[in-house]
């Protein structure tokens, strides 16, 4: 083995290194290829597809030489064929349950590496944390979603604030991406519905060592509609809307099955995927002859369910026509009449008036449910009590795991050598553990600072560089572009917002009194400075006209070079924001945050997180590791919670941020700052991780649901 491997060429270890997307966590194989050629790197929105299909394979040798690559190249391959070919895992001792059957997590958005767009936020970056930690913990698991060719969208900003979105087509040859095959050649799956079947290929993605497979009907099997049918996230009305599940629920077994996969355990993450568990119990009928009743409380058992919404409406609901026409067939094969199949989505199944719902189907038909905090899974048991109208609330059976982000993939480079340094040796392996740590207190509050001081500044400069490109794109004055080139103060206290612009995350909180928010930022002695980014929503006017606001405040004096906010936010931008910024907000509408990761990712690299007491804040905040928003209350009158939260704001930043932040001794440190930063790191690294929120997974969900544990929760229609 050792032998074959060093025989292989430059150019052959760099396209097998950009296969898998396991490169685009290790900081070193990133590192590489950026080598490679700088600017390149930049112009292909680091996809290492795309920079090598520029390169002969000779071209390529000659530019390791170059830039001295050749030792680091060989070295990034080993640990590469390392990292898959190890045996001992986290997952192989604790869920060997697993080992000849796998996990099938379904979700409608995997949020990867900026060059596969195919999330639109916090749900899709979760979902792709969550394949790679299950990679880095051996844990065996499968992904199914889908590829949209048109992402999610593109935003630009135009002059007058408003957003404008386009659609450019991504080239799925020049993405690691393979159309999966088996015995009988290229798979291609298909989808009844009472007007003709969808079909679709199968898209293969290598995450470490997690396989993910993405739908795509793109293909000429399908007929016009329906080859646009995966073109975009979230596009579309609801019968797009519809027949994007189905193909993601149903399609995606039949995908499974093609592959001769055969899962122990589905994990619907959302209720997207909620119909995979009917074309389980289909094929439990059609192949072992089970009655439906036993095939359901057999699929059932298991099946895992996680819900991430908590407002009613957030939730897909269908008509009975729409149900009738894209579940017709698959009911018929399950015995099912159209009053029986809309049973299986009502909270009471002979309410005739009731809209079929994807998360009470999803409850239906799984054996363990969960939200993604701790206060979210009250508000989801109050939220779904009705299907158990004979338990307490307390008792209805939705649980939580708190969400957590992918270490590697969120730390920054600087902060990861400083860990290197002063945690245990191989304590990324261990992240998941309180103890691994502890010793992070050891670190001299100079060196933490300094080494913020530093990705502060980068950040700074990417903001400058961004902003100046957007200015050109929109044919500013050359007076504009040049102040871009200067905007912020390195020493000033830089707060960053940015998420998707969804109007209960209440971006303009912080816009509430100008008069006030403008003498915080020009304070001569401790002035502010903020940078936003997020899209929102092509349908949503309210989100755009958020938007719009904070725009035309960059342009206001004297707002104007202190406020700043940025196009088209994607993982790349959100790695340089939750990096660089002293300060993270966080304005959710309580409870309506389910649970929240960028928090996550910035306290990993030494920001403060300054939120409302909502989703993982809620449980994460001690009084000493951060600063809340408000007291966690709640008011039914919404301009009042608005009104008292915006107050709130204003308070927390002046009496606590604002003071902390600017007191520094004769070094000019800000010693209780840095002892918030250390404190940070240390209480919420461990606990707000993906490993951690992995293993809880596996341990709480997929073991007992693989175990086959009979269903109790399950109402039968
Ligand atoms: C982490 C992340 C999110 C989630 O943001 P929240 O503030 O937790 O909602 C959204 N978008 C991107 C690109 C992210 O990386």
């Amino acid at each position: 083995m050792t032998g074959k491997v060093t025989q292989l060429s430059i150019h052959e270890k760099l396209t097998r290194l950009a296969s898998n997307l396991w490169w685009s966590w290790d900081p070193d194989a990133t590192e590489v290829f950026r080598l490679i050629d700088p600017e390149k790197w930049e112009e292909v929105h680091h996809n290492p597809v795309r920079l090598l299909a520029g390169f002969s394979p000779d071209r390529l040798e000659e530019r390791a030489r170059e830039a001295v690559l050749h030792t680091r190249i060989h070295w990034a391959y080993r640990r590469f064929l390392d990292y898959l070919e190890r045996k001992q895992t986290w997952g192989s001792t604790h869920a060997a349950i697993l080992g000849q059957a796998p996990v099938a997590y379904f979700s409608a958005e995997f949020g990867l590496h900026e060059s596969l767009p195919i999330y639109s936020g916090g749900l899709g970056v979760l979902a792709g944390d969550h394949l790679k930690s299950a990679s880095d913990l051996g844990l065996p698991l499968i992904g199914v979603g889908l590829f949209y060719h048109e992402g999610y969208f593109t935003q630009a900003i135009d002059s007058s604030g408003w957003q404008r979105e386009s659609y450019p087509p991504l080239d799925s040859n020049l993405l690691p991406l393979k159309e999966a095959t088996n015995a009988s050649g290229r798979i291609v799956i298909s989808v009844e519905t009472r007007s003709g079947s969808i079909f679709a290929r199968v898209l293969h993605l290598a995450v470490g060592r997690i396989q993910l497979y993405l739908l795509d009907t793109n293909i000429p099997e399908n007929n016009e509609e329906d080859r646009h049918l995966t073109a975009r996230l979230y596009g579309g009305d609801h019968r797009t809307r519809i027949r994007q599940e189905l193909l993601l629920g149903v399609g995606g077994v039949r995908a499974l099955k093609a592959l001769g996969i055969l899962p122990n355990v589905i994990h619907m993450n959302e209720g997207h995927s909620a119909f995979a568990p009917l074309e389980v119990i289909r094929q439990r009928m059609h192949e072992d002859g089970l009655p439906f009743d036993r095939a359901l409380r057999d699929t059932a058992s298991r099946c895992v369910f996680t819900t991430h919404t908590p407002v009613p409406a957030g939730h897909d609901r269908f008509d009975q026509g729409l149900i009738e026409h894209h579940l017709g067939p698959l009911a018929d094969s399950l015995g099912l009449n159209l009053h029986g199949i809309m049973g299986l989505g009502r909270v009471d199944p002979q309410n005739g008036g009731e809209m079929f719902c994807m998360t009470v189907l999803a409850l239906k038909l799984c054996r363990i449910a969960n939200g993604v905090s701790s206060l979210h899974g009250v508000v989801s048991r109050e939220m779904w009590a009705g299907l158990w109208p004979w338990r307490s609330v307390e008792e209805v059976p939705i649980g939580h795991i708190t969400n957590g982000v992918h270490v590697p993939t969120w730390l920054a480079a600087q902060m990861r050598v400083l860990y290197d340094r002063v945690l245990p040796e191989r304590w990324h392996e261990r992240s998941g553990q309180a103890d691994v740590w502890s010793q992070f207190e050891s670190v001299t509050p100079g060196e933490l600072w300094e080494v913020h001081s530093t990705l502060k500044m980068r950040l700074i400069n990417y903001a400058r560089r961004q902003a100046v490109e957007q200015a050109i794109r929109r044919n500013e004055d050359s007076s504009v572009i040049r102040d871009m080139e200067h905007l912020f103060d390195p020493q000033a206290l830089t707060i960053g917002f940015a998420r998707r612009f969804a109007p209960y995350k209440r971006a303009e909180l912080i816009l509430k009194d100008l008069d006030f928010l403008a003498r915080l930022i020009t304070d001569s002695d401790r002035p502010l400075q903020f940078i936003f980014a997020g899209k929102a929503h092509p349908a949503d006017d309210r989100g755009k006209q958020i938007l719009q606001q904070i725009f035309r405040l960059t342009r206001q004096e004297p707002f104007r070079g202190r406020v700043l906010i940025l196009e088209n936010y994607s993982i790349d931008m959100g790695r340089y924001l939750v990096q660089g910024v002293d300060v993270w907000l966080n304005n959710p509408r309580r409870p309506l945050e389910a649970s929240g990761t960028s928090g996550q990712k910035v306290v990993l690299n030494g920001g403060l997180n300054c939120s409302i007491l909502d989703g993982w804040w809620a449980e994460a905040y001690d009084g000493k590791n951060g600063f809340a928003i408000g007291t966690g209350r709640t008011h039914a009158n919404q301009d009042i919670q608005d009104a008292r939260d915006g107050e709130d704001l204003y308070r927390v930043l002046t009496e606590q941020v604002i003071p902390v932040f600017y007191d520094r001794d004769r070094d000019d440190l800000p010693q209780e700052w840095i002892a918030k930063m250390k404190r940070a790191i240390r209480t919420l690294g461990w606990r707000f991780n993906a490993d951690r929120m992995v293993m809880d997974y596996a341990r709480q969900s997929y073991v007992p649901a693989a175990g086959g544990l009979s269903c109790s929760i399950v109402s039968m229609p």
